[in-house]
């Protein structure tokens, strides 16, 4: 084989691409990746990780600012921002190269540059706009027979509200700030917006967050969604539901929203950065789908339940796939599509199983059917819930606000659904997330026991909750 053929090209080297790379390689085939930016894509270097380093630094913060309720003693608490933003790169660049190590390790060849598809079996690779790293392979025209597209996504932008990098920021910005703005806008309340809400709102901006829907963080569960706006609400976060930023207008060091507040009347908002956090598009454009006639849906390309375009030889996974646009949702999906290359035969992936995190203060988990979802689809469901204030370790952690909540099918006692608000809920939520990959019943979940103490004690206290055996509550 030349040094330009390879059985399985990878375009994109975030979450989705890199893992499926390893994999491709782990059973046997000549692999290459090609990238244009930075090796382990947004989730490494501009999302899933930055984001949880700068949170880190918040959560440290405030507990520093509350050593006195643990007896601590602690003289003065204060923050310095270009250091708060050096460790989140610091943490992302350890991450970018350990996806350089990665590739060298499998023997995956990277390849720096823009490509796009000439015909399926034949990619063109241009030269990046980005240093490559060293070893990489560089512009020119490579075959294999599999191309995995894996291009990610970037932020949507919305008329009347475009980013300018200064004033008016996407996810790029917010996660490098030039400096601490006293008072934020964060339009739109996904996890996005809601983190980067609690960051600033923990190192001390006024911050307004502002929705259209009705509730914020609108995939998650209405309780459990309520719940944590309260919390906000009582750090201080003022939320707009039910509401739209029409306009935004920008002044030499500040801006100007006007926001529709859905009840026919309008109100102004001057803040000095606005994050615009309204979703995200996938990269589609320029990689030739349209010439090869690659099917896409709602700007993003259509797949099958083995990640396969309308052309064959030609798959597509993670964000530029649709959504849940979630890192573990991309790596699952590459792994499923390679092996189902190789003729491994693997089960395709079940969406309604992967878990969502959101990792503001405070954290919020879910996995399977809300109570809404599970009642929509006509199911008869049981509901159990267990708070925080009834857990030995939250109090003892002093982290007693919180909610466990779990929706079972009523004639099968099958778990459909768990949702959490707390301390800690994104390192829970995985208990819940095998079990229903098991197919558990309550009564395997009331079998189980639970270490002591531990906040994981609320799962099952939840179960029992729906079948009015709580204990302690
Ligand atoms: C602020 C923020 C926080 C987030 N937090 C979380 C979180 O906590 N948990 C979670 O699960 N998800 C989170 N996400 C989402 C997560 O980052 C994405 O779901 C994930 O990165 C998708 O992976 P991917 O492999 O599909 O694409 P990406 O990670 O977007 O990688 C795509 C790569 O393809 C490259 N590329 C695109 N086109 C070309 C081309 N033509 N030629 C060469 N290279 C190309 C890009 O440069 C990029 O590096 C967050 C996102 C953001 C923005």
């Amino acid at each position: 084989m030349a040094d330009t053929d390879f059985d399985v090209i990878i375009i994109g080297s975030g979450p989705g691409g890199y893992v499926t790379a390893i994999r491709a390689a782990q059973l046997g085939f000549k692999t290459a990746i090609i990238e244009r930016d930075y090796l382990g894509g947004i989730c490494l270097n501009w999302g899933c990780i930055p984001t949880k380093a700068l949170l880190r630094s918040a959560e440290i913060f405030h507990y520093l600012q509350h050593a006195k309720d643990y007896g601590l003693t602690v003289e003065k608490v204060g923050y310095d921002p270009t250091a708060v933003v050096k460790r989140s790169r610091v943490v992302a660049k350890r991450l970018n190269d350990g996806v350089g190590f990665l590739m060298r390790k499998n023997k995956v060849a990277v390849i720096w540059g823009e490509a796009a598809l000439q015909t399926p079996g034949r990619v063109a690779v241009k030269a990046a706009r980005s240093e490559a790293p060293k070893g990489a392979l560089g512009p020119g025209t490579y075959q294999a027979k599999h191309v995995i597209l894996a291009t990610g996504a970037r932020p949507r932008v919305l008329p009347g509200l475009e980013p300018d990098k200064k004033l008016v920021w996407t996810y790029f910005e917010a996660m490098a700030p030039d400096r601490m703005p006293k008072s934020l806008l964060v339009v739109g309340s996904g996890a996005i917006g809601v983190e980067f809400a609690s960051f600033y709102r923990t190192l001390g901006a006024e911050v307004t967050v502002v929705e259209v829907l009705p509730q914020i963080l609108p995939a998650e569960d209405a309780e459990i969604a309520a719940f944590a706006r309260k919390a906000f609400e009582k750090q201080g976060i003022r939320i707009l539901t039910g509401a739209k930023v029409t306009k935004l207008d920008k002044k030499a060091d500040s801006v100007t929203a006007t926001i529709d507040d859905g009840k026919g009347g309008t109100q102004t908002l001057t803040v000095e950065r606005a994050i615009s956090a309204v979703g995200v598009i996938g990269n589609i454009e320029n990689l030739g789908l349209e010439k090869l006639g690659v099917k896409t849906e709602r700007g993003m390309i259509a797949v099958d339940s083995f990640n396969r375009t309308s052309v064959p030889g030609i798959y597509a996974i993670g964000d530029v796939s649709g959504p849940p646009l979630l890192a573990h949702k991309a790596e699952h999906e590459g792994i499923v599509c390679i092996e189902a290359i190789k003729g491994l035969k693997p089960h395709p992936m079940d969406r309604h199983l992967i878990p969502a995190c959101t990792y503001c203060s405070p954290q919020i988990a879910s996995v399977g059917l809300t109570e809404a979802t599970a009642k929509a689809q006509n199911r008869e469901i049981r509901v159990g819930r267990f708070p925080f204030v009834g857990n030995g370790k939250a109090i003892a952690l002093g982290e007693d606000q919180g909610l466990v909540k779990v929706v079972f099918d009523k004639a099968t006692g099958e778990l459909l659904g768990a949702h959490m608000v707390g301390a800690e809920v994104t390192e829970l939520i995985q208990g819940y997330v095998i079990a229903m990959n098991l197919e558990t019943t309550e009564a395997e979940l009331m079998h189980t026991i639970f270490p002591h103490p531990t906040l994981s004690e609320m799962m099952k206290e939840a179960v029992l909750d729906a079948y009015g055996q709580v204990l302690n509550i």
